[in-house]
């Protein structure tokens, strides 16, 4: 199976880094007909036999025993799920994108509807098949964070919100903003090429087992064992999209390069979670790559590509990469407003989900809920609801994990402090040895061996709990804001 999965890595990473456009077709059936082979045996009564078996021996390694419970789950939620109704969804969902693709760029909603519709019906059948105790929302969710529930979440947000609402009126509020500009301006682009692969390097990414490519839409994929690759994009006049993109694609890579070999046997070779894996690359990419000592050390780095930047103070650097606006769109939000995107779209997601928010209604609530959190409206629905693909992919249940990942870095980044009383000056050194080993001893090795709360447990003796990410964001930003 594992060779199936990687063969469709594979394909799909050239379809979006290589392929000619008139191959897609066809390539799309070949990928298609290995999902279907995958699928097949995801499923088969002798994948099933195996775990039954395996799970009634006792003389299996605290690992096998991990990554049994791991296969076993996953084999009895596809078992859940009639064939027939995945192929409904998948010929659904492929109908959805490509409406929802033009519907965006008319900022047409009432085109998209339908499709969207359709979408949600699909969803509320897919979590009776799976079942659940409390919320029908519960069900999605564990896909992306196994574990989590409806109520974990509500009781995670709340909070948050209560300190963050008021805390970035207070930001703006400040008569002293960081100045944007110094990392605007016109920037070639095979220097920034360049600059990309240094700072994966400096993160220690291992080119030996992977390689940056150039894509529209940023991504990792893991192919196999020792092949982890990386794309990214870059911005013609704008420093921080290229530079920052591959830390963050540099940190989920990281993490897939530091399993353990025999993960990749025992069919845990995955991150703990869609969280988890996002804590890494938020880690990497914004509460190391946007911290100050880090840009004390890179300022030096980004002068030998860019000689403009000699004589620049990694203070004045460090600044333009933390700037905060309320802004319209989730992908370009800053650390201490995106939060705020994430909540609008779990609190509207639950309700399509239970059925207390009709599809209809979506437009005008998405407008309310930007207007109460972040005080801006969206002029458009294309920058406003129809902005995102994942509801036309019907991925619901899926947005969470990004705001749970900038709440686990922050708590294993404390943990990491205490362990590492030096972080701040070996960072400053760019020497990333001691975060790295860190990470692959406590994170990256187990791949998806435990669960997310098992995973936090362990590395923190604690639940997750998103104090620790407003004491890292109220510190840093009062610092730079001069509250
Ligand atoms: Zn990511």
């Amino acid at each position: 199976m594992r060779k199936l999965y990687s063969a469709q890595a594979l394909l799909g990473w050239d379809l979006h880094a290589h392929m000619p456009k008139k191959a897609a077709p066809f390539r799309s059936q070949v990928i298609a007909k290995l999902a279907t082979m995958a699928f097949e045996l995801a499923v088969s009564d002798e994948l099933g036999g195996f775990i039954e078996e395996l799970e009634k021996n006792d003389d299996l390694s605290e690992i096998e025993k991990r990554s049994i419970r791991h296969v076993a789950r996953d084999y009895r939620r596809h078992k859940a799920v009639p064939p027939e109704f995945v192929k409904e969804v998948s010929e659904a969902r492929s109908s959805a994108q490509s409406t929802w693709t033009q519907a965006k760029a008319a900022s047409d909603f009432a085109s998209f509807k339908p499709y969207l519709e359709k979408n949600v019906e699909l969803a509320r059948r897919y979590a009776d098949y799976l079942g659940f105790e409390d919320h029908p929302y519960d069900a999605l969710l564990e896909d992306f964070e196994p574990g989590m529930t409806c109520e974990q979440l509500s009781g995670i947000i709340e909070p948050l919100k209560e300190d963050l609402v008021p805390f970035l009126a207070k930001l703006m509020e400040s008569g002293t903003h960081p100045d944007p500009s110094p990392l605007k301006g016109s920037f070639d682009l095979d220097a920034q090429r360049k600059l990309a692969r240094r700072s994966l390097e400096i993160i220690l990414y291992d080119f030996d087992a992977g390689g940056l490519t150039d894509v529209t839409h940023p991504f990792t994929t893991t192919i196999g064992p020792g092949d982890i690759r990386v794309t990214n994009r870059y911005a013609e006049d704008h420093l921080g999209p290229g530079l920052f993109a591959a830390l963050h694609e540099g940190g989920h890579a990281l993490y897939n390069q530091g399993f353990s070999n025999d993960l990749y046997a025992l069919g845990v070779a995955g991150g703990a979670s869609n969280g988890i894996h996002e804590s890494q690359s938020r880690m990497i990419e914004n509460q190391i790559g946007r911290s100050l000592p880090f840009w004390q050390g890179f300022q030096p780095v980004l002068a030998e590509y860019f000689p403009q930047f000699a004589q620049t103070s990694p203070e004045l650097l460090h600044g333009a990469a933390n700037i905060v606006a309320p802004s319209l769109i989730r992908v370009e939000a800053d650390e201490v407003t995106y939060n705020f995107h994430i909540m609008l779209r779990f609190e509207l997601e639950a309700g399509l989900i239970d059925g207390s928010i009709a599809v209809a209604d979506l437009p005008t609530l998405w407008n309310e809920a930007m207007d109460r959190y972040l005080g801006v409206a969206p002029p458009d629905d294309g920058q406003g609801v129809l902005q995102d693909i994942h509801w036309s992919m019907g991925a619901f249940g899926y947005f969470p994990s990004y705001m749970l990942g900038n709440l686990y870095a922050a708590q294993m980044l404390k943990a990491l402090r205490t362990a590492l009383p030096g972080l701040d000056d070996q960072i400053r050194k760019l020497e990333f040895e001691p975060l790295l080993g860190w990470l692959r001893e406590n994170v990256h090795q187990h791949g998806g061996l435990y669960l997310p709360t098992e995973l936090m447990e362990r590395i923190t003796g604690a639940p997750l709990d998103g104090t620790h990410f407003v004491e890292y964001v109220t510190t840093k930003y009062s610092e730079l804001y001069k509250l």
